[in-house]
């Protein structure tokens, strides 16, 4: 009899897992608390070994003929730009892929055989209790269902983690900054050939992104732990205002003003999600479930397609789950933990903090056009 397994979140760790999971011959469900595949957000990076698994995947193809290349621009106070770069052509970047976040959802999802894998959308898991040979879920719709292992793929305010690890705030590393996120068309960058225009000065950093069609901007900004309910949809712009009212440095006014009165402001604080373990019993985290390195590394997305890959290669490697899971922690540990540590240095480039490292963070850029 085939193992039967559930898989909670339906992106890239989720959907990699899935695919693999099925491929050794699991019954394999997906549940994603989405009504639909969530294909929102800026592009993203695949990486390093990530590429190797996206060629194992068959999907490798696909992914280069989406890339997303693009020229951005470091603009001062006044928007006169201060660097050019395609960061495409960029030594330490060559050969990575970059691409629009739906689209490479979507490839993976196309690569999972829908007459073989289960995929449930708008539900979630409500409960787990894990006995000795299966794991009893219950769902948010109701049902009740027993399977042989479950996997938390379900992104950095994973609900598997809460419900079988413990709270968040017991895994998650505050950055010491925030960032708020929306769609704002009405703003024009006045550069045809160039796709981010960024600018930067001590501690914030505003981007605006032409991307898809439309024009995207991001506040990002240092501040200690603020008092902040993250279901709360007011409070955020309450915080922006105290952040950035009266900065009338580049287009900081017009994305501010855009924000505020955004449907669909995306605010949250920048995190890491450090574990000890990432299985426990019959469970095991992937993804940002299990080790979110934050977007400042570039590497969510690497890490998930290649902790997934990793982690299915082990239970078909081993018919004994818990052998596969040590070996998963084991094997994947310094690999994630040397990926977290670069969050530091790009945390000083992206949000300096002195005039030194500012006119650095531009050095830098400029150093390698
Ligand atoms: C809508 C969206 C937009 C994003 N935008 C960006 C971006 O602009 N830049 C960036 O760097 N990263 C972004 N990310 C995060 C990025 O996708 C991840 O950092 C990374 O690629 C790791 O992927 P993951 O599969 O581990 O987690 P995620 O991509 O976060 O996926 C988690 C999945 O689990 C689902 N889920 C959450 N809770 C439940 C639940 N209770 N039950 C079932 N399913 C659940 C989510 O809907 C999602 O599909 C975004 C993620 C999402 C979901």
């Amino acid at each position: 009899m085939k193992k039967q397994v559930l898989i909670s979140g339906a992106s890239f760790a989720g959907l990699t897992l899935a695919y693999w999971l099925n491929k050794f011959g699991f019954g394999v469900t997906v549940i994603e608390l989405g009504k639909d595949l969530r294909t929102g957000g800026s592009p993203i990076d695949v990486r390093g070994e990530a590429l190797d698994v996206a060629r194992e995947m068959g999907i490798y193809d696909q992914i280069k003929a989406n890339e997303f290349v693009h020229t951005d621009e470091i603009v001062d106070a006044d928007d006169q730009t201060l660097v050019k770069f395609a960061i495409n052509t960029l030594p330490e970047y060559l050969g990575d892929i970059e691409i629009h976040r739906g689209n490479l959802v979507e490839i993976i999802y196309g690569a999972i055989p829908k007459d073989e894998v289960k995929i449930i959308f708008g539900n979630s898991i409500a409960a787990l209790v894990q006995h000795e040979d299966h794991v009893e879920v219950s769902f948010e719709k109701g049902e009740r269902r027993t399977y042989d292992l479950v996997f938390g793929a379900d992104g950095t305010h994973s609900m598997v983690r809460k419900i079988d690890f413990g709270p968040e705030e017991e895994f998650k590393k505050f950055l010491g900054v925030y960032f708020a996120f929306a769609a704002t068309n009405h703003i024009q960058t006045g550069r045809p050939g160039s796709s981010g225009i960024v600018y930067r000065e001590l501690g914030k950093q505003a981007v605006s992104y032409e991307f898809l069609n439309g024009v995207n901007s991001i506040l990002v900004f240092r501040a200690p732990k603020l008092n902040w309910n993250y279901r709360d949809r007011e409070q955020p712009k309450q915080i922006l205002r105290e952040y950035f009212a009266g900065n009338t440095n580049w287009k900081i006014p017009q994305i501010l003003d855009a924000m505020l009165v955004a449907d669909d402001l995306y605010f949250d604080e920048a995190c890491q999600i450090c574990m000890p373990t990432w299985t426990k019993g019959r469970v095991a985290l992937i993804g940002d479930a299990a080790y979110a390195p934050s977007f400042f590394t570039g590497m969510g997305t690497s890490l998930a397609m290649q902790g997934a890959t990793l982690l299915a290669k082990e239970l078909y490697a081993n018919e004994d789950y818990q052998i596969a899971f040590a070996n998963y922690n084991e094997r994947f540990k310094p690999f994630v933990e040397s990926v977290q540590a670069r969050v530091d240095h790009s945390l000083k480039v992206q949000l300096p903090e002195t005039e030194e490292e500012l006119q650095a963070s531009f050095a830098a850029w400029s150093n390698q056009q």
